[in-house]
């Protein structure tokens, strides 16, 4: 891109990066579907690329626009958010010991859980919300690896980024940080030390409920990435080029809609505060969440359009609810323009420590009003 200043992530994301078609001048890239690349009359590669699966041209902007945006020196596409999640683990060595936030997004801890001792590995797991006894569990050094969720799915603990890091360093190791929920447009975990951040780019970065991908964004190109590289080579969890354009589409709209995403779900997460039938909100916007200075000082413009909520009368209080709205989506998954609701105890393995009595709201961009509308009247009927 020509510039003569640094230029702001919006206006990055907005452009794409400013990547235009060489051949064209096409301020939008072609969709790259070729599967491989004919070699010339001398045997040489023009591009230097063989084969889809090690060199997609349809991976580049993707996977720079993500670098950029989370101030990462490089970046992996993966053909799911659980693909992206597993690899670091798949690059570790048999023996190396790995803790892990549990209450968190159910994939990581399940498969470490199911297969972490056939890959040889040690997993700890502490709740997301205990911090100290994170720190307490990685001071048991070696830790090769640690993995956290910030905020986390679908309670929105805040983990104090800079101090797991400094820990997990000390220990020998290197810090992940799944940051589907905070999105680079809230937090840059890089900047508080994070070694690989994570996303289920499914979510937010496409936006639109549309596309499986996921990515990780590196601080620093190490042996340990060039590994993860490896391993992507070898497994073959690349996307195809129609589901990259996709996500470099939606990615495009990133910062507006995540700032509408995260505007309204401030006002919904103030309604249902108030509202007496909600006995308990977590969202880090609010003031009533425990480490809500925390959360103020690691993100910028707003906390996330991801919230949940605890309703009087148990489980069926909480799905008296959800059974009512009528212009929500019941359904889950997250990060879309519109809204969803989702009753995740009902989805989770039967040993899941998430609440009964908790739904979790992924807030879209739709008219706040409308929303918050329609919460009051499922709130207000159920249980009546
Ligand atoms: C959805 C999700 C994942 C898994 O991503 P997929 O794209 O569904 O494979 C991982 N982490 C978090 C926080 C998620 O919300």
């Amino acid at each position: 891109m020509k510039k003569n200043a640094p230029l702001a992530p919006e206006t990055l994301a907005a452009q794409g990066l400013g990547w235009e078609d060489d051949e064209t001048g096409a301020v939008i890239r072609p969709v790259h579907v070729s599967t491989t690349f004919a070699r010339d009359e001398n045997y040489e590669l023009p591009d230097g690329r063989t084969y889809i699966r090690d060199a997609s041209p349809a991976l580049d902007q993707a996977e720079s626009m993500i670098a950029a945006l989370e101030g990462a020196e490089d970046a992996m596409v993966f053909s799911s958010g659980l693909a992206a999640c597993m690899a670091p683990f798949h690059a570790l060595q048999p023996g190396d010991r790995v803790v892990v936030q549990s209450g968190i997004y159910f994939g990581v801890p399940t498969w470490l859980a199911e297969f972490g001792n056939a890959h040889g590995l040690k997993p700890v797991f502490v709740p997301s919300g205990d911090e100290a006894a994170l720190l307490a569990a990685i001071a048991e050094a070696p830790t090769a690896l640690v993995w956290i969720e910030n905020p986390s799915n679908p309670d929105l603990h805040v983990t104090d980024i800079a101090a797991v890091a400094d820990a997990t360093h000390k220990a020998g190791g290197v810090l992940c940080i799944d940051s589907t929920t905070a999105t680079p447009v809230h937090c840059k975990p890089i900047e508080f030390g994070a070694d690989i951040v994570v996303h289920s780019a499914t979510k937010y970065l496409n936006g639109h409920s549309d596309v499986l991908a996921g990515a990780l964004a590196v601080r620093d190109k190490t042996d340990f990435w060039e590994r993860i590289r490896k391993h992507r080579y070898l497994t073959g969890p690349q996307p195809g080029g129609f589901d990259l354009f996709l996500l470099v589409r939606g990615m495009r709209t990133l910062f507006v809609r995540v700032e509408r995403q995260s505007a309204n779900a401030m006002k919904i997460a103030e309604f249902l505060e108030a509202h007496p039938k909600v006995t308990r909100v977590n969202y880090p916007g609010l003031t009533s969440h425990p480490r809500h200075d925390l959360a103020a000082r690691q993100m910028r413009d707003g906390f996330g359009g991801l919230l949940s909520f605890h309703v009087a009368g148990g489980a069926p209080g909480a799905l008296a609810v959800a059974k009512r709205v009528q212009v929500i989506k019941r359904a889950t998954s997250l990060g879309g323009v519109e809204t969803l609701i989702e009753h995740r105890r009902s989805v989770e393995p039967p040993d899941s420590p998430v609440a009964d009595d908790l739904l979790r709201l992924s807030v879209g961009i739709e008219n706040a009003d409308d929303l918050i509308l329609d919460l009051k009247q499922a709130l207000d009927a159920a249980g009546s």
